[in-house]
């Protein structure tokens, strides 16, 4: 089912749920699996998404099974067709395929008529009660709810009701069908829930023909059941939603009694991913908007340079479990930086250039140096770079009063320009302000390619890129968008942003290859970090997706 080919599909790892649907397949309670990934389309798909995606289509995928794309459309006034069509493109770019397109909506017919059938049971009826008075006889976890003067209302009159209702007749919130179950239930959900609530509200796909709208518990079991769905997967903030979810379904005509499963949600320390808040971080502008690639959401990690096979891989590590607990961002870094470290193209771009003049090569000679795209990976190719006598190398791979293991740059030492000469620094020159501003080097012609005919060793090797040939670029590099590891848990998750989430860096100097990458090409920029060119621009800007490890991280810590 997978449908990018980047990448093979791994059969994803055992879990509790795979474990049932082994048993229902080998005990031929099943023969066919059927699942779905049912969003309502009032955001962008996030991260958290991405587990139930992965779980929903990975199950269908590796039992041979189907799985549904169920648009849970009954909240008319939050939906658009925006959020339909960015949930197609995401859950298609995450490498799946649904086996069929629904809606909610397709049902409103069906459900209506279900209800109408629940009436004639009596087992729903029309309350009269506004929204306070619901509240006051639900009772509360301590104290059973009282039931409503219109419980008893007859078979006929509810149906009357119900059909004025259907038809306009009566104003917003003036009824409500109610399901008849239990008001003295020790589970709230089960004291007379809602089933249908009177809003004029114009839905993207049915506009005006509904005043009425089905509430989601209602909707959700009888979707599950018309699609005959085998395992409705479902977070665990729905298992005490699960005897109503049955409850409806015992007392239906409908083809088949799916089962509910829960697993529980994916957080992850440092982000949200819950969609009300991040529609608020787009809607205040607190980011760029859905897809800024500081944004937990697919299309911010898209943009911000993960791939759709690093994701699966993250969805595997992190399992499926009955327990809530929070995710380290490494984890998800790690995925992503493992997968880019064996596909990304390695490239040389300088982020914060300082000059570097070569005394003694000579002024018009411009040498075409050969790269290795992958050092590794001797099967892609290699590219030749353009060298000349003055060159970028980056401002920190240079060091006045350099201590004794700073292998990099400094006054009288030698290192190596990866894939070009040895060079060692013969003078520093600087302004008025004391700043550096150019160093004076000298280059051995001897060493070309990167290595010494006599067997001269140098310790540092550091990129570079040829002043006249560099293209300019502005780079964004990202760190994470709050400062607190659980946003969400606090009373305000706007006071906890991170102010420093986005550095932008003008100026930076990149070999020339990079002024024809496309957005959806990542690279290494050596020594760096993993990067990608932006898609929502024309000019060059690169956004960092993830550092590398940094091997310098700790000799210069070493040595402060
Ligand atoms: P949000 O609170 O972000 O709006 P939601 O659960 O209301 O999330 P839906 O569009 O209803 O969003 O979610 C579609 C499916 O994705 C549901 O089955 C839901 O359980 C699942 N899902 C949502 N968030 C997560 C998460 N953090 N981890 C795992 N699954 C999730
Ligand atoms: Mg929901």
């Amino acid at each position: 089912m997978a449908t990018d080919n980047q990448t093979e599909v791994k059969t994803a790892a055992s879990n509790f749920i795979r474990n049932i649907i082994q048993d229902d397949l080998a005990s031929k309670k099943h023969s066919l699996i059927q699942t779905r990934f049912p969003p309502e389309p009032n955001g962008y798909l996030h991260i958290g998404h991405a587990k139930s995606i992965c779980l929903n289509f990975g199950v269908a995928r590796d039992f041979n099974g189907r799985c549904n794309l169920r648009f849970d459309d009954t909240n008319p006034e939050k939906e658009d067709n925006e959020y339909v069509e960015a949930i197609k493109t995401d859950v298609r770019w995450l490498g799946f395929e649904w086996s069929e397109l629904r809606h909610a909506s397709d049902y409103f017919e069906q459900l209506y008529q279900f209800a109408i059938e629940l009436i004639k049971q009596n087992k729903a009826y029309v309350d009269s009660l506004n929204a306070e008075q619901i509240r006051e006889y639900r009772g509360t976890l301590t104290e059973p709810g009282r039931e409503s003067p219109d419980r008893n209302r007859s078979i006929e009159d509810n149906l009357d009701l119900f059909a004025r209702m259907r038809a306009g007749e009566f104003k917003d919130g003036e009824y409500l069908l109610r399901a008849k179950i239990d008001m003295a239930s020790p589970n709230i959900n089960m004291r007379d829930p809602a089933l249908y609530r009177i809003k004029r509200a114009h839905h993207q796909r049915t506009g005006d023909a509904w005043p009425i709208y089905p509430m989601y518990d209602y909707t959700h079991c009888i979707s599950d059941a018309l699609e005959n769905i085998t395992h409705s997967l479902c977070t665990l903030e729905f298992e005490d939603h699960r005897p109503l979810y049955d409850w409806v379904l015992d007392q239906l005509s409908v083809p088949c009694h799916p089962r509910q499963i829960e697993f529980a949600r994916l957080q992850l320390k440092y982000t949200i991913t819950s969609k009300r808040k991040l529609n608020q971080l787009v809607s205040e502008h607190h980011v760029a908007g859905w897809d800024d690639p500081r944004m937990p959401t697919i299309t911010g990690l898209r943009r911000r340079g993960f791939t759709p096979a690093s994701i699966r891989d993250f969805c595997d590590r992190i399992g499926v479990t009955k327990k809530d607990s929070f995710i380290e961002m490494a984890v998800l870094e790690n995925c992503v930086r493992e997968d880019l470290n064996e596909h990304a193209l390695r490239v040389m771009a300088v982020l914060d250039p300082l000059k570097v003049t070569i005394e003694n090569y000579p002024d018009d000679q411009v040498e075409e140096i050969k790269a290795a795209n992958h050092p590794q990976k001797p099967e892609l190719g290699s590219r030749t770079v353009p060298f000349s006598k003055t060159i970028y190398v980056e401002r920190d791979d240079f060091m006045e009063d350099a201590p004794k293991k700073f292998f990099r740059l400094s006054l009288g030492r030698e290192v190596r320009l990866r894939y070009a000469y040895y060079i060692t620094c013969t003078d520093v020159i600087k302004n008025n302000d004391g700043e550096i501003i150019e160093l004076i080097c000298s280059y051995d012609p001897a060493t070309r390619g990167g290595d010494s005919p006599d067997g001269r060793k140098v310790k540092g090797t550091i990129h570079w890129v040829s002043a006249q040939h560099a293209v300019n670029a502005t780079v964004n590099l990202y760190d994470r968008l709050y400062a607190h590891p659980d946003p969400g848990g606090t009373d305000n998750h706007l006071e906890h942003l991170n102010p420093e989430s986005l550095r932008v860096l003008t100026g930076c100097k990149l070999e020339p290859i990079l002024a024809e990458a496309s957005a959806d090409t990542a690279c290494q920029f050596e020594r760096t970090g993993y990067f990608i060119r932006d898609s929502q621009t024309d000019d060059l800007v690169f956004n960092r997706t993830v550092s590398l490890r940094d091997t310098w991280a700790k000799i210069d810590k070493d040595n402060a």
